[in-house]
Parts: structure tokens; C-alpha cells; sequence
């Protein structure tokens, strides 16, 4: 297939293509951070009235991912195909809904545009791959989490738990890191937050994370396997500690505000896949500890 030797030789031809296909991705990113935690809130609604033997809530109209079509919440103009191109479209419109002119939050075209960088650096890093292929996933995954975690502090197992065994999947296969170190990874992840999360609850009587969190470095422990546990948790709390100084200075909140730690893994974790044994071996180097 000459397509495909095409994308096999040319490293920028594989770098295009996944700019292109993260762009589009990212555009239904935006439409799974919105709806995901609708859909989740109906559910426990529903489950909860079930639970407590209430008589279930009428059901609206059918609303998941797919329906209905994304609409203007001020105008309710339905979004044609033409307005719905990642980034163009905004641009094209000024950032307004081409019916009634409200502006179109600029969170939507960012989230776009990252997702086609981010996809655009794992395809130009790893090639033309499987290794590319399931690192776009995890990435997507990652990034859409993340951000429903800034929204409602709730990291959704609906994504959390797929991504944790596609981690141990892959690893099977071969991809990344042992077998038994993705699995003792994932076992760990999950462990080592979970003691951090008690012990602080003895000593302050606080609780300072969400078992959300745990399982998210479960999964990173999946990906990468127990090696690059102990990276994700120093550079996640750097990141957390130099991100919150900059949003406390910002928006003045106050100490107490919660700032969810999921992102902050998240992004560590990504880091540690992809350069953990490099951050790991300069820094045993610089430390003199190294050959
Ligand atoms: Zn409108």
C-alpha cells in the first residue's frame, strides 16, 4: 500500500497526519468533556431514585455522545459541518456563533489546537508505530480527563478504568515495559496514593485527594510500569505546587479552594512516559550517583 510506505518513510508525512487527525479528535474532546459528566450526574440520579424506590424521572430526549447535534446554548443554532472544522471554524467566525453572535468560549479551539500539537509530538517521537497509535489514545484520554477534572473535580472511571487495562494490554503486546512491571506499576500506583491519602487524613483529619487520583497513577503505573511511579509523583507535585502559586496569585482564592490533582498527574505522568529514563539517568549523573 503505498500510502502507508509513504507515512512509514516520511516522518513529516506521520507528523501532518496526526496533527490533522488530533485537531478532529480534539474537536469531539470538547463534546466528551461537556456531555461525559451530564450523562454521568443522570445516571446516579437515576440509580439513586432506583436505590431509594422513588418513581424514575421522565426521560428527556436521547442524549449521549452522538445525539443530539452540538447546538449554541445561547441560541440554540444547530452547529452545520462548515462551522465545526477545529480551529478554522472559530477563527473563520471570530470566535461568535454565526446565528447570534455570543462569543464561543476560547477553551474549545485551545483544547483543539493542544490536542493536535500533543498528537502531532507523540507521532513525530515514536514514528509510525503502534507505539504511536496507542500513546495518541492514552494522550486523548489523558486530556479529556484532565479537564473534566478542572471542571467538577471528578476523574470518570468510564475513562480511568478502560485506559488502566489498554495499559496492561499493550504492555502485553509487547509496547513499552514488561508485563510484570506494568502490572506491579498499576498495583503501586494505586497504593502509594491510597497510604498518602490515610496517612494525611490521620495526621490533619483532611482529605486531600480523590481515590480518582489513585487509580489515574494506577494507570500511568500500567503504562510505564513501577519505574516511572516515583518520577510522576515529584514532577505532579512540582507542577501542582508552581501551577497553584501561579492561580492563587491570579484569582487570589483562597488556600482552601480545591485544586484538583488529576491534571497535575496526568501531565506528569505523560512527561515520565515519554522522557523517564532520561529525566531519571541526568539526574542521578548531576548527583554523581551515575556512570
Ligand atoms: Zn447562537
Amino acid at each position: 500500500m503505498p500510502a502507508l510506505d509513504l507515512l512509514a518513510s516520511s516522518p513529516l508525512a506521520t507528523t501532518l497526519c496526526a496533527l490533522l487527525l488530533g485537531l478532529l479528535v480534539g474537536s469531539f474532546l470538547n463534546v466528551v468533556i461537556h456531555r461525559l459528566p451530564i450523562m454521568m450526574n443522570a445516571d446516579w440520579r437515576a440509580q439513586a431514585r432506583e436505590y431509594l424506590k422513588l418513581p424514575a424521572e421522565p426521560s428527556g430526549p436521547r442524549y449521549n455522545l452522538m445525539v443530539p447535534r452540538s447546538a449554541c446554548p445561547q441560541c440554540g443554532h444547530r452547529i452545520s459541518a462548515a462551522e465545526n472544522i477545529p480551529v478554522v471554524s472559530y477563527l473563520w467566525l471570530r470566535g461568535r456563533c454565526a446565528a447570534c453572535k455570543v462569543a464561543i468560549p476560547r477553551r474549545y479551539p485551545l483544547i483543539e489546537l493542544v490536542c493536535g500539537l500533543l498528537s502531532a509530538f507523540i507521532a513525530w517521537h515514536f514514528g509510525a508505530t503502534w507505539q504511536t497509535a496507542a500513546m495518541l489514545l492514552l494522550t486523548w484520554g489523558l486530556l479529556a480527563m484532565s479537564m473534566i477534572d478542572v471542571d467538577h473535580q471528578l476523574l470518570p472511571d468510564a475513562l480511568v478504568l478502560p485506559l488502566l487495562w489498554l495499559g496492561l494490554i499493550v504492555n502485553a503486546l509487547g509496547l513499552f515495559v514488561p508485563l510484570a512491571d506494568a502490572l506491579w506499576g498499576a498495583v503501586a500506583g494505586y497504593l502509594s496514593l491510597w497510604l498518602v491519602f490515610w496517612l494525611f487524613r490521620l495526621l490533619t483529619g483532611k482529605e486531600g485527594m480523590g481515590y480518582g487520583d489513585f487509580k489515574l497513577l494506577s494507570l500511568i503505573g500500567a503504562w510505564g510500569g513501577w519505574q516511572v511511579l516515583p518520577l510522576t509523583i515529584l514532577l505532579s507535585s512540582a507542577v501542582g505546587a508552581i501551577l497553584g502559586m501561579l492561580m492563587l496569585r491570579a484569582r487570589g482564592a483562597s488556600r482552601a479552594t480545591p485544586i484538583p490533582f488529576g491534571p497535575y498527574l496526568a501531565i506528569a505522568g505523560w512527561v515520565a512516559l515519554i522522557w523517564g529514563e532520561r529525566i531519571t539517568a541526568s539526574y542521578l549523573q548531576f548527583a554523581g550517583l551515575g556512570q
